[in-house]
Formats: structure tokens, C-alpha cells, sequence
């Protein structure tokens, strides 16, 4: 059915059917593997997975399960007190079906696992990312972290398992971050994790990513930005909220593709290493075709 709000023309896109994302889709069932691409229907699925025009493929993979102890008020997971038990192969067959895969760029995410009391499943996310190392050592690693309630051995030992880029979301303002985050996650946390991962190990790069459209100022928006680089944040992406369901929080305001243009510059301004920001940019937004062309360059 089609959603009654009317969107701006912007963010008008088509899901992609292209042969390519058809057979990906195939091998990805008998991989199985869960691609944050197609559980979030990502509108970049075509361009992602494809290479765009550096020939990098990319994509968003999900481990430690699919249901979330957390319950932040713009996310679709589903959340559960105590969620199934880790899968203790899992390290080992995410790395066996991505080397099968052949990406080039992998974005690793999770779920905030809390009941995880003992690490938070800061191992297992570790441990995951060592074999990919192993199995398929050309392959950049990109990791999207929980915040590990912020325990600093935690963020070390994700650090230093052998990844590439280090990403944390900082989601929204300092002042709206109880009204759109989960009560457990909190801005001086998030800075803490971003800062102290890079403290961990400098050559790392880290990233992070805010929301537009739920309720920011522009000035809110500029100070968020000055704070990362000064935890530093090499790489910010910014984009549109998009209210995934009539339970979650509406979406305060459309920003224009003007200003999204603007904070791209003040992002270079700031000195951020490389600076996205669009309607429809996401956290791992071509982040591999990004890597080839402005890092390794
Ligand atoms: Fe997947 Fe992220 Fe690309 Fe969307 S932007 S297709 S979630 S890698
Ligand atoms: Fe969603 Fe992450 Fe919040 Fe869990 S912690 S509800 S996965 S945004």
C-alpha cells in the first residue's frame, strides 16, 4: 500500500530489481546471511551492491541476531528483553559467506545486546571481524558498533581486531538525543566511544552519522558536528529521517537538498576527512566506493 504522507520529489526512489540484485539475493539465501540493505529496503541497494563506478561492492551486514534489547524511537529492529543466545559459529560463517561473496566493503552492524551483561557482545563482534581477516584479507571492514555502555576495554577490543573504520552514530542533538534514543544510549557516551576507539588505535578511521528532520536547530546541528571532529571523527554522514512505521516518531520536517548541501561544505570546513550528506544518505552510503576514492587514492 502506498504511505499517505506525500514525500517531497527528493526522496522519490525506486527499489531496485536489477538482475544483479536479483542473483545477489539468491546467494544470499544460501549464504544466509541479513543484509541490512534488504530488511531496510535501502534505496541504494542497486548502487551499493553493484560498485557504483569504482567497482567496490558493498554491503550492510547484520550479526548477534536480529532483536534488540534497546528501543530507540526512529529504528524498525524489533526489541526483546532477552533476545536469543549468540551463535557461537556465527563469527566463523559470516567470514566463510563473505569471502564466497566477494565483496570488496563490508559494513558490519548489530544490535544492542544488553543482557549480554559480561561484554555486550563486544567479542563476538571481534571475533567476527578477525576471521573476515583471515578468510578474505583484502576485504575492508567497516564496523557500525553498539556503544558497549561505553566501557573503554570493550571499544578497545573492537578496535584493535583488525578493521578498517570505526563507526559509531551519534543519531541526533545533544538536546533531543532522550526524545529519539534509547535511555541507555546518551551523547557524552557516544562521544566517549568515538574518542576513545580512536585513542585505541590512531591509524583507525572513525565515523558517524546524525538524522535530520526530527526537531534539530541548525545551530544544534553545527555544535554536534564541532564535537565529533573534536573527538576525532574523521568521517560524518548526515541524512533525512524517514519514519519507518506509524509507531515511530514522526518526522519533523523534510530538509532540502539545499541544506543538506550546506552541511556537506561545513563538514569540509570543519575538516572532516569526508563529509556525506543528502536526503538519502545513510551511514554505509557507498561507503566503500568512498574508501577507494578518497583514502587509498
Ligand atoms: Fe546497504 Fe547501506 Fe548501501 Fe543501503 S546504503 S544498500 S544499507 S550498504
Ligand atoms: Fe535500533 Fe540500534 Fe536503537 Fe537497537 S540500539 S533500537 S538497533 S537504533
Amino acid at each position: 500500500t502506498k504511505p499517505k504522507t506525500r514525500l517531497p520529489s527528493w526522496l522519490k526512489t525506486d527499489i531496485p530489481a536489477g538482475d544483479n540484485v536479483t542473483s545477489i539475493r539468491k546467494t544470499l539465501r544460501s549464504l544466509k546471511l541479513h543484509t541490512v540493505c534488504e530488511e531496510a529496503r535501502c534505496p541504494n541497494m542497486g548502487e551499493c551492491w553493484g560498485g557504483g563506478k569504482h567497482g567496490t561492492a558493498t554491503a550492510t551486514i547484520m550479526i548477534m541476531g536480529d532483536t534488540c534489547t534497546r528501543g530507540c524511537r526512529f529504528c524498525s529492529v524489533k526489541t526483546a528483553k532477552n533476545p536469543a543466545a549468540l551463535d557461537p559459529d556465527e563469527p566463523r560463517n559470516v567470514a566463510t559467506a563473505l569471502a564466497k561473496w566477494g565483496l570488496d566493503y563490508v559494513v558490519l552492524t548489530s544490535v544492542d545486546r544488553d543482557d549480554l551483561v559480561a561484554d555486550f557482545g563486544a567479542n563476538h563482534f571481534a571475533s567476527t571481524v578477525e576471521n573476515i581477516r583471515e578468510m578474505a584479507p583484502a576485504m575492508m571492514i567497516e564496523c557500525l558498533t553498539p556503544d558497549f555502555l561505553g566501557r573503554p576495554e570493550l571499544v578497545e577490543r573492537v578496535a584493535r581486531s583488525g578493521l578498517d573504520v570505526y563507526a559509531h552514530n551519534i543519531e541526533t542533538v545533544e538536546a533531543l538525543q532522550r526524545s529519539v534514543r534509547d535511555h541507555r544510549a546518551g551523547y557524552k557516551q557516544s562521544m566517549f566511544v568515538l574518542e576513545h576507539a580512536k585513542k585505541s588505535k590512531p591509524t583507525l578511521l572513525t565515523k558517524s552519522s546524525i538524522m535530520l528532520g526530527v526537531g534539530e536547530t541548525d545551530a544544534e546541528v553545527l555544535q554536534t558536528m564541532r564535537d565529533l571532529r573534536s573527538a576525532g571523527v574523521d568521517i560524518v554522514t548526515l541524512g533525512q529521517y524517514m519514519r519507518p512505521t506509524k509507531r515511530h516518531m514522526k518526522v519533523h520536517e523534510y530538509v532540502t537538498p539545499e541544506k543538506f548541501k550546506h552541511w556537506e561544505e561545513v563538514g569540509k570546513e570543519l575538516g572532516f576527512v569526508y563529509a556525506a550528506s543528502g536526503p538519502l544518505v545513510r551511514s554505509s552510503y557507498k561507503a566503500g566506493e568512498f574508501f577507494i576514492s578518497e583514502i587509498l587514492r
